[in-house]
Formats: structure tokens, C-alpha cells, sequence
């Protein structure tokens, strides 16, 4: 069986890591870099409706901070994540500080959502041993913070704290050029949706994780906002993408079920 893990982040808009600071702010658009939340909430509407006419589950990987200030309630139907509290970089965090974090982003999916998440993807995709050893004290069970070779066979993998990875792909298309399961460069104008779907193709076993952001559906990090019409060339764009993964016959899946569903590759 093949599985399609979509899995959005759902954190502020356009983050980035503000100099000396623990949070992130959002990237400055004349006004600072306090965060700001409001293509993230926008955006999620926008893949809500994609993933509701495609009839298909995602897995959001959830700020704590943009839970909260943000309406979420669409969510219930989805899996819901951890994301960090503030977008931190938890990495660079003492013991104490990873576990305060991690206990106010677990309780604001637990209080949003009225669910306990048992998935994490780190802020900025950084992670180490450190924070992978604290996970399971909060009731993680799967984690999708690390890259792989885009490879025929990518297998869910049990690590030996019992954590099961979930890794997302990368490799390099045909033109020998680098690209990872994140549609980015394609929310940029940089890639077309058929890059993905090729992507996709070549793993003939296992799980093909793709990952976005909200606010990417209605926010370019270097063009700004989104005209109307940019914005529903995006969403058209995701339709491609999710369509072409879905046609070739991988099934839908949220990051637990394809970790419980799949033969892991062991430890
Ligand atoms: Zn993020």
C-alpha cells in the first residue's frame, strides 16, 4: 500500500526567527516582526474547502499561540499536531524550557480541539536528541521533523524511544535540481503542481509525506499578499497536486494511521 501523509503547519504568518528572542515573529512588512496571524487563519479556510471537496483527512501540525488566537473549529475532522508553542526553535532550548513548551502546545490543542495530539512536527523542521527524548513524557507518539532521500521504498520507522518517524522526502527532479515535499517554491511561483505529482511517482512502497502552511495560500513570503486571482491559481495549484497523488493510487491518511497501518522498517 502506498499512503498520502498531507500534513499542513499551522503556525504564524510568513515566520521567522527574531534575533535574540525565543518566539518567532512574522517576516516585516513595514510594520515589524510581531507575529501576525491573519493569512494563517485565511489560509486555513481555503485548504479546509480543498481537503473537504477532495474528501480527505490532513494532519495539521498546530503552533499553540495560532491555535488559539485564530478560529480553529474546522480542524475537528482533521488530525491535529503540536507545532511548538511560539514557533521556537527548540533546539537551542534548556530541558525546563522544551517541557514548559511543550506542556502550554499540547494543552492549547487539548483545549482547542478537545483532543489530546499524539503526532509533533518541530518549529523550522529543527530537531535533536534532546527534544526527541522529551516527546513521549507528553504523549507523542509520531514525528515528522526530519528529511529522507526520496527514495522506492520509504517505510515508517520506530526509533528506539519508541517514537515512529514519519519522514518527509526529498531528492532532486530531472533537472538534477533539489527539491523536498514542501510546496513552497510552488506558493512562489517557483514550481509547478507536476513536480510533486512526480515526486510522488517514485515511491512504490510505504509513505509520501507533502507539507505546507497556511498562510502560504493567500501569502507569498516574497510577493506579499495574494491578489484574489493569485490566490485561487494557489488553491488550484494544491487541487493539482493532491488530485495527481491521489490518481496514481496512494491512499489518504493522517500521520498516526499511516505510522499504525504501514510496516515499520524497525529500530
Ligand atoms: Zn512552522
Amino acid at each position: 500500500m502506498r499512503a498520502f501523509c498531507f500534513t499542513v503547519d499551522l503556525d504564524r504568518d510568513v515566520n521567522t526567527p527574531v534575533p535574540g528572542e525565543i518566539p518567532a515573529g512574522s517576516v516585516d512588512r513595514g510594520a515589524g516582526t510581531s507575529p501576525r496571524f491573519g493569512s494563517a487563519r485565511a489560509g486555513l479556510d481555503v485548504l479546509l474547502g480543498i481537503l473537504s471537496d477532495a474528501g480527505m483527512r490532513a494532519t495539521f501540525f498546530a503552533e499553540g499561540r495560532t491555535l488559539e488566537t485564530i478560529s480553529a473549529g474546522g480542524l475537528s475532522r482533521h488530525e491535529v499536531g503540536v507545532h511548538g508553542y511560539d514557533h521556537e526553535d527548540m533546539t537551542s532550548m534548556s530541558g525546563r524550557d522544551i517541557r514548559e513548551c511543550m506542556s502550554k502546545a499540547v494543552g492549547s490543542v487539548r483545549s482547542t480541539v478537545g483532543r489530546d495530539p499524539t503526532a509533533f512536527r518541530a518549529p523550522y523542521m529543527k530537531m535533536n536528541d534532546a527534544v526527541l527524548g522529551i516527546l513521549p513524557e507528553f504523549g507523542i507518539k509520531y514525528d515528522s521533523s526530519v528529511y529522507v532521500p526520496l527514495n522506492a521504498s520509504i517505510m515508517p520507522r520506530v526509533l528506539p524511544n519508541g517514537i515512529t518517524e514519519i519522514p518527509v522526502p526529498e531528492g532532486t527532479d530531472s533537472s538534477g535540481k533539489k527539491i523536498a515535499a514542501y510546496l513552497w517554491p510552488m506558493h512562489e511561483g517557483r514550481r509547478k503542481p507536476d513536480d510533486y505529482v512526480k515526486m510522488a511517482s517514485e515511491v512504490e512502497e510505504g509513505v509520501f509525506v507533502l507539507a505546507t502552511h497556511t498562510w502560504h495560500m493567500t501569502e507569498s513570503r516574497d510577493g506579499g499578499m495574494m491578489t484574489p486571482d493569485q490566490a485561487s491559481r494557489n488553491a488550484e495549484n494544491v487541487r493539482t497536486v493532491l488530485e495527481g497523488i491521489i490518481g496514481m493510487g496512494f491512499e489518504p491518511m493522517s500521520v498516526p494511521e499511516a505510522a499504525e497501518y504501514l510496516p515499520n522498517a524497525g529500530n
